[in-house]
């Protein structure tokens, strides 16, 4: 036996319920171990570019969603976004994600096409999206245009919980896009959003071997953190979705290390970040304690100063004021502290070849 690490449904739930330090120990132990084997040691740097605030959603936990009047709405110049690139490639970031609100109509197809066309002329760096649900056409002239990586959470696997956060949406939309996604070519990413009132731990489990199934290249779990300025923000609304207590899922620092070792134990070869949201709940061990527990990928913040307080999806952000050379420093110093060493080239997801049994080596080449 290998000590409930065989992830089935009733294991993965057992370890997301497990109080005990002794034995979560041993899971922090493994989820290490397996990203030490399979994607190595070094610490990949995506630079974060929130280039625009527009959004046509409703979703009921977000701060920048369409109902949020007090916000200023923003979408960054090409140049703007063009300087932040060339800060990446400076501070040694290989990657640049450009991540928005949801609006066809503020952010535009023919727009995000030139500044992805850009970056990849002017700027030896690979580009990761994560502007949610798109048409295909939009997703397909987008990777023409050079885009590397696309990310879309699936927030949860559990359809009516999905629906209830995302009025007049449906989650199975978001499967069949990272359907899309992998024949275009991109490498996938989704995640979760853990503690999400309403969300079970049967659910989360579900979550997990959705993402095992799907063979995902890159994992996002943060924990939910509510926003004032949101219905998920308010007592009231909050009381009608929570489950029983036992049923529901904390949204806690520790509830999101179990779902970060799960995740790699789940999908080995994934590169899994260590958040800002988890950094938002301990700013000063959370990014490391997740990449000590199976992440190995850092997402520092990119966005000009003057915009970043406009993109508060939830509040108190960590290192919300920083500036991007600030934040390099900082994190330089806290991947140093764990001694781990940066990535140097763009960090895709390195396809492991296979040779266990029934498969030979020359079959994957
Ligand atoms: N518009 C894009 C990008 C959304 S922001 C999209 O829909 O994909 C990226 C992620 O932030 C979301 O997928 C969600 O998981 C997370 N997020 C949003 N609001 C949050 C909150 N209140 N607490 C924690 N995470 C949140």
């Amino acid at each position: 036996m290998n000590g409930g690490f065989e992830l089935t449904e009733e294991n993965i739930e057992r370890w997301l319920r497990c109080e005990d330090a002794s034995v979560l120990e041993k899971l922090w132990n493994e989820a290490d171990r397996v990203r030490r084997e399979n994607v190595g040691d070094e610490i990949h740097l995506r630079g974060l570019v929130e280039f625009s605030n527009h959004c046509e959603r409703s979703c009921l936990y977000c701060g920048i969603r369409r109902e949020n009047s007090k916000l200023e709405r923003y979408i960054m110049p090409i140049e703007e976004i063009l300087a932040c690139a060339r800060d990446a490639l400076s501070f040694g970031y290989r990657t640049v994600v450009l991540q928005a609100g949801e609006s066809p109509a503020r952010i535009e197809e023919e727009y995000v096409s030139e500044v992805v066309r850009r970056i990849k002329d002017e700027v030896d760096v690979a580009v990761t999206l994560s502007l949610g649900e798109r048409t295909p056409e939009e997703l397909e002239s987008w990777r023409k245009a050079g885009a590397d990586r696309y990310l879309l959470r699936i927030e949860t696997s559990d359809l009516e919980l999905f629906s209830r956060i995302h009025p007049g949406r449906d989650r199975r939309l978001r499967t069949r896009l990272l359907d899309v996604l992998r024949e275009l070519g991109y490498e996938v990413g989704t995640g979760i959003m853990i503690g999400i009132p309403g969300q079970s731990y049967r659910s989360i489990a579900h979550d997990i071997l959705f993402f095992r199934k799907k063979d995902v290249d890159m994992i996002g779990v943060g924990p939910f953190i509510a926003h004032p300025d949101t219905p998920l923000g308010r007592e009231e609304v909050v009381k009608r979705f929570l489950l029983d207590e036992g049923e529901q899922v904390p949204p806690t620092e520790e509830m999101t290390y179990k779902v970060l070792a799960l995740c790699r134990i789940a999908c080995p070869e994934a590169n899994i970040p260590s958040t800002t949201a988890l950094a938002t709940l301990n700013l000063a061990r959370g990014r490391e304690l997740g990449l000590q527990r199976g992440a190995n990928v850092v997402m520092p913040n990119l966005t000009p100063t003057s915009y970043r307080k406009l993109y508060e999806i939830y509040p108190s952000k960590a290192c919300i004021r920083e500036s991007a050379g600030e934040y390099s420093v900082c994190i330089r110093d806290r991947i140093r502290s764990i001694g781990r060493p940066m990535g140097t080239d763009h960090g895709d997801r390195r396809r492991r070849r296979k040779s266990g049994p029934g498969r030979t080596e020359d079959e994957t080449s």
